[in-house]
């Protein structure tokens, strides 16, 4: 595999009870807005981020 830690990709779901989202895997394993739980109904998926590291 390469090492290219220049790009980070990060899991989001989206709820399928109100469709809200991206949310985040990580931080959110429940909706904020309906506070279902994210279940295998629930669409999840990886996107690409951009770490901004200037230093
Ligand atoms: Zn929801
Ligand atoms: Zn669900």
């Amino acid at each position: 595999m390469p090492s290219s830690s220049s790009r980070t990709y990060t899991q989001v779901w989206y709820c399928d009870n109100c469709n809200d989202g991206p949310i985040s895997t990580a931080l959110n394993p429940y909706c904020p807005s309906c506070g279902h739980q994210r279940c295998s109904y629930c669409l999840v998926q990886m996107i690409k981020i951009r770490s901004e590291r200037s230093s």
